[in-house]
């Protein structure tokens, strides 16, 4: 049997999402609970996809369909397409499976010509409404099929209105709609060359292969990349008969939500216009009225609609956003699906709808949108100025929350602006770890390069400051102290405001406002965290962050990285001195006097984790990293080692890596030089039995993490100097701590070869950020100058450092648990990559079976609600 392409809204059902569209079900399933829907079909998602496949063409087998349904739609209207006596006049509208407003296309009062309209001119008594339908018509068309644009036709508008010595739409008459009709068409003729088109099976056609088009728009494209749904799933058109709400006063079109998307609150809360189409609303061209006062215009109406609000709320036990229409006080029901909310509204509906014994609680967590929860932890900007506020830019979101200050270009200056009270953003062209007290200090970060993995993006995360990074349209002149953007030159104290949870960048300062936590957040986390498996660590480096996200319910540190503690002022300059050493003992000279400070750090975090796991991860970063690179820094240096400063310039020199990132790092370090694994391991274990005996009512396990193992033998040689280093000091101290060393699996071959690396290992972290890098092969801080093009031609569809690659980074990391597992049946396994905070890679973490996965202290409750989602929808 050939697969059916066409559904009659009689035929289908709430279930049939996928094939119909969220749309094309709803109204489906409005028709079958017996609401007021006006009648038509809907062309499924899989016509669509076959659209694509034909080469954007729809095919005749699917056309002969959908003209089988036509015929069936005048069957069930009485009307016909084209009639004159009767004609059938239908809306055709968009519904992807996910709802995605206003992305894709729509057209009202299709079915209309010459012909069809003058005598509906006639005969309805209403010859206003009439031309008004048609000059929509033509004007809607010819922007969604033909792509004529909308701003030649609102111009004759204009000038029409202008004519006319009026200031409204509605104050033209029949007979200036009907000029403007004919104006339009002309315009049309001017534009497309041909005549406008008045068989209603050609437009037909052609307003659906728009729709189809309109998948691939830019728009759609972004969207969809910014929620996660795929290109694949394309979208159903829904071709419906028409109500029409501009046929008088006693007509009107409305959109409502049960409840209040903004708080939540549970009242009916929307807007509706008399003697209007829906786009009237939209567009906003005319004000609407609260939905409140047309329970005085059309009582009945409107008592109905409330009680359809009532069972459509009871039937999807969700709160409802519907379009609907009143055509001479009887109302139709246009859409309805569940409504975009405020992550605020979101939480409180949940709760409410638990206490109003509407759902349970497992479907409350389900219901909440993970990653939107970010935007309640951070400062927003305030609403109406940002309305009013141009964008003058547009990069990655790469860490959320709003920030607004005065452009400074070092992070030197970003920490005296602010210690003068001053608020700044930081723009660089890119950032380095020595920019941290800077990062800090500043209210957020602006760089011209760098992705979702770049230094400042995982670093501003970590810290829960707002970050926009890879703003490639910056032109940045740093010597001078300037860049330009938009056309504008921005200079030193200049106010910039940045949101990094959109990406956006703003000229000028735009007030924020702090988020407030209600009790409903809590309540959704501690549902959340009953159903969850995984357990939710956090990536942290200094107690201040480690504190933060023990509130945020981190029950662990899965990531400590040492490095960002050595840049540090007070610490820089030792470990300057442990690169430039060239004997062992010069060495552990410097390493000595960062030992000390290295152990009141660990103490710090450890006894902000009060008892809790802690992972620390030895010194990763390639050494030039350290090196000064200003004259002075330089000077100091060589003063302090007793050499001069063409051996300290002839060091730096030698440190020159091609590839840094697959270069001189992580446990290559150890390899080369062993005494840094012995320097920090004494600070972790010595920190770890100074806690103990602190608080004996804690069991301290500390947790080393060995990084950057490709081969067994690496983790071996590097793990015995760990072992030999700990056991002599729990010995001296007379205790019995255990300790547990594990490794990071970022490398390919770490993967492949889990099963000897495991032999070593009590724990595999897996490093998705090199691992992603490694596995395709291009730099976590270069890929965003090309990906762009890759999402265009849709080679990804995501950024792989963001959303994991499940399909071949994924491979590598079940093959390595799986290999792992086997030879080590008690090997403890998590991720600390930024996928550890992503809430679609959590849910693969999930079903692969990992223990554990730790992100930036601002993303667990993020994790922590994925999690149990992952665990939910895996029960299901
Ligand atoms: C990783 O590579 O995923 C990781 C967590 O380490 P880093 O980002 O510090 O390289
Ligand atoms: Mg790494």
């Amino acid at each position: 049997m050939s697969k059916k392409y066409v559904y009659l809204f009689s035929e289908g059902n709430a279930n049939m999402r996928e094939l119909l569209g969220g749309k094309g079900a709803n109204l489906a399933e409005m028709t079958n609970i017996g609401l007021p829907v006006p009648q038509g079909f809907t062309i499924t998602t899989e016509a669509c996809t076959q659209y694509y496949e034909d080469g954007r063409q729809i095919n005749e087998e699917i056309q002969a369909e959908i003209m089988e349904y036509v015929a069936k739609l005048e069957g069930i209207t009485g009307k016909k397409f084209g009639d004159i006596e009767n004609p059938l006049l239908v809306s055709v509208r968009s519904g992807a499976r996910a709802s995605m407003p206003g992305m894709m296309d729509t057209i009202l009062n299709l079915g209309l010509n010459e012909d069809v309209v003058d005598v509906l001119a006639k005969k309805s008594g209403n010859p206003r409404w009439a031309w008004d339908c048609y000059r929509r018509f033509i004007q809607m068309y010819s922007d969604v099929v033909m792509e004529v644009g909308k701003k030649y036709f609102e111009q004759l508008i204009d000038q029409m209105k202008e004519a006319r010595g009026v200031t409204q739409d509605v104050e033209l008459t029949a007979e200036d709609l009907k000029e403007l009709a004919g104006q339009f068409k002309a315009e049309y003729k001017a534009k497309i060359g041909s005549d406008f088109p008045s068989d209603p099976v050609e437009q037909l056609m052609g307003a659906i292969k728009a729709v189809f088009r309109s998948w691939d728009n830019p728009r759609a494209n972004v969207y969809r990349r910014d929620n996660d749904i795929p290109y694949s799933w394309g979208t159903a058109v829904n071709v419906q008969s028409m109500a029409f709400g501009n046929m008088g006063d006693d007509c009107g079109t409305g959109v409502a939500f049960t409840r209040n998307p903004a708080t939540g609150e549970k009242k009916l809360f929307g807007e509706f216009l008399t003697n209007a189409q829906g786009e009237d609303v939209v567009a906003g061209i005319r004000t609407p009225m609260p939905i409140s006062e047309m329970a005085e215009k059309f009582p009945e109406a409107f008592a109905q609609f409330e009680n359809v609000c009532k069972t459509l709320e009871d039937h999807y036990r969700d709160m409802q956003d519907m379009e609907f229409t009143v055509e001479h006080g009887k109302l139709y029901m246009l859409q309805t699906r569940n409504g975009k909310r405020t992550p605020a509204a979101a939480l409180k509906i949940a709760c409410d709808l638990v206490d109003e014994g509407m759902i349970d609680e497992k479907r409350a967590v389900a219901m909440i949108e993970p990653r939107t929860l970010d935007t309640l932890l951070h400062p927003q900007f305030d609403g109406e100025v940002l309305k009013k506020t141009p964008v003058i830019g547009n990069a990655l979101a790469a860490s959320p929350g709003a920030a607004c200050g005065k452009v400074v270009f070092s992070a030197e200056d970003a920490k005296a602006w602010a210690e003068r009270g001053e608020k700044v953003v930081l723009v660089r062209l890119e950032t380095s770890p020595e920019d941290i007290e800077g990062m800090k200090a500043a209210q957020g970060i602006l760089t011209v390069r760098g992705g979702m993995t770049s230094h400042a993006a995982v670093v501003a995360r970590g810290m829960g400051k707002c970050c926009v990074s890879g703003c490639g349209a910056i032109k940045m002149d740093e010597e001078n102290k300037q860049f330009e953007l938009a056309g504008k030159t921005f200079h030193e104290g200049d106010w910039l405001s940045i949101d990094g949870s959109t990406g956006k960048i703003y000229d000028g300062a735009i007030p924020t406002v702090d988020a407030s936590i209600g009790g409903e957040f809590g309540r959704v986390m501690g549902w959340a965290d009953q159903y969850r498996r995984l357990k939710v660590r956090t990536n942290a480096d200094t107690p201040h962050d480690a504190a933060q996200a023990r509130k945020f319910g981190a029950e662990g540190i899965g990531l400590c990285r040492t490095e960002h503690m050595f840049f540090n002022e007070d610490r820089i300059p030792a470990i300057r001195r442990m690169i430039c050493s060239d004997t062992v003992e010069q060495r552990e000279a410097a390493l000595a006097v960062l030992e000390p400070m290295q152990q009141s750090d660990f103490e710090g975090i450890y006894e902000a984790m009060e008892g809790l796991p802690v992972t620390i991860r030895f010194l990763d970063p390639p050494l030039h990293e350290f090196v000064p690179t200003d004259e002075a820094d330089i000077e100091q240096l060589a003063k302090d080692m007793g050499k001069t400063v063409s051996e300290i310039k002839a060091i730096i020199a030698g440190l020159h890596e091609f590839n840094p990132m697959m270069g001189h790092r992580g446990c290559r370090l150890d390899v080369t030089y062993p005494e840094i694994a012995v320097m920090q391991t004494r600070a972790i274990i010595k920190a770890a039995l100074n806690v103990q005996a602190r608080h004996p009512e804690w069991t301290m396990v500390p947790e080393i993490m060995i990084p950057l193992v490709g081969e067994a033998k690496e983790l071996s040689y590097v793990k015995k100097i760990v072992v030999e280093t700990a056991d002599a000091i729990i010995k001296e101290a007379g205790s019995n701590m255990k300790y547990l060393v594990g490794t990071m699996i970022e490398i390919p071959r770490a993967a492949l070869t889990a099963d000897e690396v495991a032999k070593q290992a009590d724990f595999f972290s897996f490093g998705t950020n090199d691992l992603t890098q490694m596995t395709f092969g291009f730099s976590r801080d270069d890929a965003g100058k090309f990906l762009d093009a890759y999402y265009d031609k849709k080679i990804y569809e995501n950024d792989p450092f963001a959303k994991l690659d499940q399909t071949g980074v994924g491979k590598l990391v079940d093959m390595a648990c799986k290999l792992g597992r086997s030879v080590n049946p008690d090997l403890h396994l998590g991720v600390c990559g930024e996928h550890g905070g992503d809430p679609s890679s959590v849910e693969f973490f999930h079903r692969t079976g990992l223990d554990y996965v730790s992100c930036s202290p601002f993303r667990v409750p993020i994790a922590r609600l994925a999690a149990a989602q992952a665990a939910i929808k895996d029960a299901q």
